[in-house]
């Protein structure tokens, strides 16, 4: 377990308490206490990345995003990468591109679009690539290729170990990691945020982070901040025994990627659609898909 043992007894007072040890908690744990303040993250689940962060398809894609965006998503791929030289973990960072394929010319045409937009976005790098260069990037499609929108600085990463080593970096850091811990309340005090209620006591803190994904919605009502969200969970299934032919760099447009295991993570969303004999095999986290 990197986390602090959920039997640990949980901390009074701290400056910062984190609800949620996703990508976002952990992350702004690990700065927060890097930079003296006295953290603590609570984490309802038994380890930290359990629910979207370490479900998710990990792109880091930068291209295809809307303009406001991009900045973002261009600082953040400089950060992801300065992480992966100095966090001292191999969260498989590699950035490998971002690849759209279009089967028919009218899907070309939206590519095309979207290329004039990333210009327009200040994103020089991407291309409009033919057939025989996307067949080159990615050998083995099978069906007829019009053209391609690449994007050679988009990467991925595996997310729950990079979710991970920010958590493990927030506790080198001092933070207290407090799996197995359920925030059920946000305490108030003359009209401001005074800390944490959980099912294992309360936690009195200066600033409270709510990053609890999904579930955010439901502590910050008592705030009286509304939320549009919906609650639950989704997770990809992964697809047995291929070779490995795509490489985990490539994100097509259906969104999949590859494991350096020749695993293939497909979305739910297009199951149904997938060719019969195809081993499915169900997210491996706790809980699995669905739960929750
Ligand atoms: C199938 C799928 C594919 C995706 N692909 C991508 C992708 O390729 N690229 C990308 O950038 N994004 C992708 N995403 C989105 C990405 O996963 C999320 O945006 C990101 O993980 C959200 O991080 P988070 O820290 O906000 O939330 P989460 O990772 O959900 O973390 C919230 C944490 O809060 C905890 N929590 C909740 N309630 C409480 C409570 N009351 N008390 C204590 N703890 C609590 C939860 O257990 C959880 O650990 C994908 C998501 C899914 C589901």
């Amino acid at each position: 377990m990197t986390a602090s043992e959920s039997t640990s007894r949980l901390p009074d007072r701290v400056d910062l308490a984190v609800v949620g040890g996703g990508v976002c908690g952990s992350v702004c744990a690990a700065e927060a206490a890097r930079r003296g303040a006295r953290v603590a993250v609570l984490e309802k689940e038994a380890e930290v990345a359990e629910e979207g962060s370490g479900r998710s398809f990990g792109s880091l894609r930068v291209q295809g995003r809307h303009p406001a965006e991009t900045p973002l998503a261009v600082d953040a791929i400089e950060l992801w990468r300065e992480a992966a030289r100095t966090i001292g973990v191999d969260f498989e960072l590699v950035q490998g591109g971002n690849l759209y394929v279009a089967e028919h010319e009218a899907e070309v045409d939206q590519l095309r679009q979207q290329l004039v937009e990333a210009r327009a976005a200040g994103l020089a790098d991407v291309r409009l690539l033919g057939p025989e260069e996307v067949r080159e990037i990615v050998p083995c499609l099978t069906r007829r290729v019009a053209a391609g929108l690449y994007s050679a600085r988009d990467a991925h990463c595996d997310p729950r170990k990079a979710t991970r080593a920010y958590a493990a970096l927030a506790e080198k850091h001092g933070a207290q990691i407090a799996v197995g811990t359920r925030a059920v309340d946000l305490l108030v005090a003359d009209g401001k945020i005074a800390g944490v209620r959980t099912e294992r006591g309360d936690v009195r803190a200066r600033a409270v982070v709510v990053a609890a994904g999904v579930w955010t919605p439901r502590l910050v009502r008592r705030l009286g901040i509304r939320m549009r969200g919906k609650e639950g969970r989704r997770a990809p299934h992964t697809l047995n025994g291929t070779a490995f032919a795509i490489g985990r760099t490539i994100a097509a447009i259906l969104e999949n990627f590859q494991e350096p295991s020749g695993e293939v993570a497909i979305p739910e969303v297009l199951h149904p659609h997938l060719p019969t004999g195809m081993t499915m095999i169900p997210w491996k986290g706790a809980g699995g898909p669905g739960a929750g």
